[in-house]
């Protein structure tokens, strides 16, 4: 999976901007101060350094992170990346937004993310192998299928989820398939989990267009991040004949008027691991990316991209998030005012986490569905939860991340209020 690179880096202020976002939906809700205080502060947050022995003989030490912002309305669920840029602030504000995302798609689920820094280009697959294996056992005193269940997110994969079921299942005496998600296949992996969260955002996609009238045949679309969410979510598009006519990742970007040829470009990038070196389309840079005429542009790269450095230049109709945070509240107000709609990270690309979630149940049924009843209960659950945020934006005037919110915020402050607080 590519790093997408040539993205300017998130910044620190992933955790600022999803504080501003929490107590201004919290705050519109009319949530008490101190439930907004609760639930402004990670759970837990457990930071480990490791060390890792090198093929070389050396040892190196790394850093990382597995947080557990908030445990309402379920077992903390939430990925695990390896990147170079990864701080605890961002994990904090990775794992919040993981409690808001398993609330609007009403999963019994509470937020964690974890993250290594790490580029795992730089690693070879043995040396990537340790660094999981190691860091699964640092964290492993505080996950578990019925308290954590970590998944993929940016730079894991199948292979690397498998080392942290085996892992954990060696140190406990038993395979336990449903302590962490995105596994592969032959280990009790769901069908369709690898293209879900690009899966999840064109079903969501599909069924606006549908509420809005809009033929997506006749639309175009930019994509940023050619990885496991972009990747997809351009397959699935170019299948429902929209024409993507940008496609950008760590190594550069392209433009086509024409639209870009989508199964050429991922059989280049399944052989090459980027875009670079892609014969068609024009070499563009990301400022232009993000700037390109189109319908609908979907950031699926890192966290705050559309700022309010570039909202001003962004032509874009509708923007769907495939990305965690990839828009700081002064982008989103820029949008506001100019009439461009965006369909939130916590409900766009929500579909990740709820085939893991299936995965998860599978695991612990010791059961498989089929693929077609996966993404069949898929679409039902983006599907209902896009109505649900439609219709609390239509009653109360609010524009789509605020909407999401006041209805992720309902659900797991109703969670806490039932609880009670303890002792
Ligand atoms: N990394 C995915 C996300 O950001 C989900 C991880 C998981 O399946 O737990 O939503």
């Amino acid at each position: 999976m590519a790093v997408p690179g040539n993205q300017p880096q998130p910044s620190e202020n992933a955790l600022t901007v999803a504080l501003t976002q929490l107590r201004t939906a919290g705050r519109e809700l009319g949530l008490a101060d101190d439930l907004i205080e609760y639930l402004s502060k990670p759970q837990r947050v457990l930071q480990v350094n490791f060390p890792v022995k090198m093929d070389d003989g050396r040892v190196r030490m790394f850093e990382g992170y597995r947080v557990q912002h908030n445990f309402a309305r379920g077992p903390a669920k939430g990925g695990i990346r390896f990147h170079p840029a990864v701080t605890m602030d961002e994990v904090i504000a990775l794992a919040m937004w993981m409690t808001w995302k398993c609330a609007v798609l009403d999963l019994p689920y509470g937020g964690a993310k974890g993250g290594v820094v790490v580029d795992p280009r730089e690693l070879s697959q043995a040396e990537l192998e340790r660094l999981t294996r190691r860091f699964t056992y640092e964290i492993s005193a505080v996950i578990g299928p019925e308290v954590d269940i970590p998944g993929p997110d940016m730079n894991t994969n199948p292979q690397v989820m498998a080392w942290i079921m085996d892992t954990y299942s060696m140190h406990r005496g038993a395979m336990t398939p449903a302590v962490v998600t995105g596994k592969p296949l032959e280990l009790g992996g769901s069908l369709g989990r690898n293209a879900a969260t690009g899966r999840g955002l064109v079903y969501v996609l599909e069924e606006y267009a549908r509420q809005k009238g809009i033929n997506l045949a006749e639309t175009t679309a930019v994509i940023q991040g050619f990885g496991n969410v972009g990747g997809a979510a351009a397959r699935f598009l170019h299948e429902l004949g929209v024409k993507v006519v940008g496609v950008g990742d760590i190594s550069g970007a392209l433009y086509d008027e024409r639209g870009l040829n989508i199964p050429a470009l991922l059989e280049h990038r399944d052989r090459h691991g980027v875009i670079e070196g892609f014969e068609g389309g024009e070499p563009i840079t990301n400022e232009e990316l993000l700037a390109l005429p189109c319908d609908v542009l979907i950031p699926a790269a890192l966290e705050n991209q559309l700022t309010g450095a570039n909202a001003g230049q962004v032509r874009a109709k509708l923007i769907v998030e495939g990305a965690n945070g990839p828009t700081t509240p002064e982008a989103d107000a820029i949008f506001r005012d100019r009439g461009i709609v965006v369909i939130p990270d916590i409900l766009a690309n929500a579909g990740g986490v709820t085939v893991s979630y299936f995965e998860w149940v599978q695991g612990l049924e010791r059961y498989q569905w089929d693929e077609d009843e996966v993404n069949q209960r898929l679409r039902q659950k983006m599907v209902r939860a896009l109505h649900e945020v439609m219709a609390v934006a239509e009653k109360d005037g609010l524009p789509y991340r605020q909407a999401a919110y006041a209805l992720a915020l309902r659900r797991v402050a109703e969670a806490v209020r039932l609880r009670g607080i303890f002792p």
